[in-house]
């Protein structure tokens, strides 16, 4: 058949998801939940809660839509919750931000990332340093900007990278180093040497720090260091948050940019083109969100904390070698003491063997790394705790093939 011209092509490809017959195939997160759908197997693939976030919230979403905040949003979103997202920035960080200039409302982090890479990068010869293994959509829109990943590995088990190889990755070509802390797939937090070995390197090759901080109230033994409160980090910093993890509320796609405000103007000039807005009556709900008390923050991390040590305890009982995440949804472990030899196949068996289903860490690395992460496979803790007791029940029954 006759292919389709097209940025697809290579955004697919860049992702990995483009098939030997020249299709594209569905993201691991959406072929995992299929595939708990159609098993009934206990998902802890695709990184979403099971529980509603923050009443007080929900209802602040309701109430809007009667109140009739009904239409779309200003562009850089409503004042007040941008006033909200400074307060937060200011609260748990001490940065100060200007909400009009320096603070913009996305959908979701991902289109942050995306309005983010799109912005910034310029030209073919233009690369993007990343930690591998990497969220997925790094490496699909740094292949639509067209500019080249250059992936550091993390290795493990404990997911530091090597300074010497962040040292060699990061050029005058470097246009980006894109920082994702806590991270997602390994659930690792940087050490404060990585985080300023990055803040030396960028102003050594001028490049500019994104850094994607989803999951900065999931940190298990806290405080989170934004990377951006690092000396002479912040000039040059894009920092990208989300609603959904810190609420539970995946699915109102509301997130942020902050940062310079040239920066941040760049990227509204690219996101305006994008979506124009998102869903205008979960801004002051997520506004009502990012002032809950301190309580409601501290609760939302040793929650998560204690469910990342009970899915920990079932994998480690059912023979898997675990690495100890520092935050996130996530926790890896090692499949070869269970026989498994390619994680991929492994997790495409684990609904008919164990009735759970997990994401290998091999969908989040470039083809020629597979070998690395050939074993490793991703399970999130983000479930109810008698969800996870089960989890671990069944896979400490799982069939040995
Ligand atoms: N970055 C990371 C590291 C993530 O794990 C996720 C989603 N789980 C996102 C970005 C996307 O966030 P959002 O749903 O707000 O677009
Ligand atoms: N961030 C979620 C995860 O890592 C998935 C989001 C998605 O499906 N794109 O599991």
């Amino acid at each position: 058949m006759h292919q389709l011209p097209g940025a697809w092509q290579r955004t697919a490809r860049g992702a990995g998801l483009l098939a030997p017959d020249g299709s594209s195939v569905p993201t691991i997160f959406a072929e995992m939940s299929a595939l708990a759908a159609a098993t009934g197997a206990l998902n802890l693939g695709q990184g979403f809660p099971d529980e509603d976030g923050p009443a007080p919230v929900l209802e602040a979403a309701r109430d809007a839509i009667a109140r009739g905040v009904n239409q779309y949003a200003p562009g850089r979103g409503f004042p007040d919750l941008l006033s909200a997202i400074a307060e937060h920035q200011r609260r748990f960080y001490g940065l100060e931000l200007d909400p009009q200039r320096e603070v913009l409302v996305t959908v979701g982090a991902t289109e942050a990332l995306a309005a983010t890479l799109l912005a910034l990068i310029d030209s073919p010869d233009d690369e993007v340093v990343v930690f591998e293994p990497y969220y997925d959509s790094y490496a699909a829109c740094v292949a639509l900007s067209g500019a080249k990943l250059v992936p550091v590995p993390l290795r493990w088990p404990d997911f530091q990278p090597d300074l010497e190889q962040l040292a060699s990755a990061i050029t005058d070509r470097t246009r980006v180093i894109l920082v994702n802390d806590p991270h997602n797939p390994t659930g690792t937090v940087f050490s404060r040497e990585v985080l300023d070995e990055v803040v030396r390197l960028a102003h050594r090759h001028d490049a500019i720090i994104v850094t994607d901080e989803v999951y900065e109230h999931l940190v298990f033994e806290g405080p989170h260091v934004p990377i951006a409160t690092l000396p002479g980090a912040a000039e040059r910093t894009l920092t990208i948050s989300s609603a959904g993890k810190t609420f539970s509320l995946t699915g109102w796609k509301t997130g942020w940019v902050t940062g310079p405000a040239e920066l941040v103007t760049a990227v509204l000039a690219v996101k305006q083109f994008l979506t124009y807005v998102g869903g205008s009556p979960f801004q002051p709900a997520i506004a009502v969100g990012l002032r809950l008390p301190d309580a409601f923050f501290a609760s939302v991390a040793s929650e998560m904390a204690e469910k990342a040590q009970l899915l920990g305890t079932g994998l480690r009982a059912a023979g898997f070698e675990v690495s100890t995440p520092g935050g996130s949804y996530f926790t890896v472990v090692d499949a070869a003491p269970l026989g498994a030899t390619d994680a991929d196949a492994f997790c495409r068996e684990l609904p008919a063997r164990a009735g759970v289903v997990g994401i290998p860490l091999t969908a989040f690395v470039s083809p020629a790394h597979r070998d690395r992460y050939a074993t490793l496979v991703r399970f999130a803790a983000c479930k109810r705790v008698d969800v996870l007791a089960d989890a671990a029940e069944r896979l400490a029954g799982m069939t040995v093939t």
